[in-house]
């Protein structure tokens, strides 16, 4: 057989519908109980409210203030509020940008996280920090940062606009789509980045044009774990790193800028790893990745091109040269004329296709 190396964590995951209300069950069987919040402004008179009410005296402290990409002074800052209440777990209900706050927290005092995640973005499954400073983001990984306890409330996503919904979604594949590639893949991810693929590829258009569609919603929260567990387990490559560089050099927003991205990034890799990207577009239906999610990006009416996303034509230079700063693995090789190439594409929004790369 292939060699290869597996190593799962310890986490509890819940599925279902009205899993907010076993908030106070999670937090005991932490042992704790004076717990701090970091929630979504969004969910402030709804679920915020359930948690308040579910945990009483339990709860020492809320903060609404995540904003993407997790700026350092504003993780110092709440991180001096917890310390401060003398918490001693913390909750994370929201989208990546609030479970991030609550990483960076977690980072800085070792407390455990409970993730209450609310978009499909994937992070409450992984121990990567992704912080930004001074205009540049950057990551690390540390156990200590992914949550212990993750309860997938399907009843909390149903007001996720279906723009977002899709974005969001498109995040989590771009995990997968990578996690294929990866050095380090092993069939486990595998397996999980391919059901991950099926799950949010069929759920995302079902969304979209019906968001009250619980199997859907289900079917994308399950979706977004098994990319993210993904994203936990194995290296990202080309796509992340272009991201990660239009996000925290330009203050793109994070997962349209994936959606945009992964088309591009993967059928320039789909040259050098068709076996496996194969695999990938089979699980969205498809024979060309480019073209399958790109096509599927269009269905679900989100933007396909960077400049739809604010970054101007005279940019592309500079973020070409920030993204192949930092050499990095990728199953093809790359300079930085390839760069700017994607980026001009991804600008353009032009329709990506593998088969033409191969001809
Ligand atoms: P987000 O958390 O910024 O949320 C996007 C918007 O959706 C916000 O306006 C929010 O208020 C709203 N929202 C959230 N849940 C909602 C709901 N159920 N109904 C209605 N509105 C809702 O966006 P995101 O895409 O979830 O996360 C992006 C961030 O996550 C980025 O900073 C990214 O770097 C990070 N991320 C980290 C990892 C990791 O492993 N470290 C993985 C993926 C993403």
């Amino acid at each position: 057989m292939d060699p290869f190396t597996y190593s799962s964590a310890a986490v509890r995951v819940t599925f279902g519908e009205a899993t907010i209300s076993r908030i106070g069950d999670e937090l005991q069987r932490l042992g704790k109980s004076r717990a701090f919040m970091l929630a979504d402004a969004h969910h402030r008179d709804g679920a915020v409210r359930q948690v308040e009410e579910a945990l009483g005296a339990n709860l020492a402290g809320i903060s609404l203030d995540a904003v993407m990409h997790t700026p350092v002074d504003v993780s110092e800052r709440v991180t001096a509020m917890v310390t401060e209440i003398g918490a001693d777990a913390l909750i994370a209900l929201g989208g990546g940008s609030t479970i991030g706050l609550a990483k960076a927290i977690a980072w800085r005092t070792g407390l455990p996280i409970i993730a209450i995640p609310t978009t499909y973005a994937g992070s409450e499954a992984t121990s990567i920090l992704g912080q930004s400073e001074g205009g540049r983001k950057t990551t690390l990984r540390d156990p200590r940062v992914r949550p212990l306890s993750i309860l997938y409330d399907v009843n909390l996503t149903l007001g996720l606009p279906g723009p977002l919904s899709a974005a969001s979604g498109l995040n989590a594949m771009a995990h997968a789509v990578e996690a294929t590639y990866a050095a380090d893949a092993n069939p486990v991810t595998t397996l999980l980045a391919l059901k991950g693929i099926v799950a949010l590829a069929r759920a995302l258009p079902q969304i979209v044009a019906v968001p009250l569609n619980k199997a859907a919603r289900s079917d994308a929260l399950f979706g977004a774990w098994a990319c993210g567990t993904c994203l936990d387990q194995v290296g990202m490559s080309l796509h992340h790193k272009l991201c990660h560089t239009l996000g925290g050099s330009f203050g793109l927003p994070h997962a349209e800028t994936h959606a945009v991205i992964l088309p591009h990034a993967a059928a320039f890799n789909a040259v050098a790893v068709s076996d496996v990207l194969g695999a990938a577009a089979a699980a969205m239906g498809a024979s060309d990745i480019g073209v399958a999610l790109f096509d599927l990006e269009q269905q679900l009416g989100i933007p396909t091109s960077l400049a739809a996303l604010g970054l101007k034509e005279s940019q592309l230079d500079e973020a070409a040269a920030i993204a192949v700063a930092e050499p990095y693995w990728n199953p093809r090789p790359f300079d930085r004329k390839d760069i700017r190439q994607i980026l001009d594409d991804a600008w353009r929004g032009r329709r990506p296709s593998v088969q033409e790369k191969l001809s």
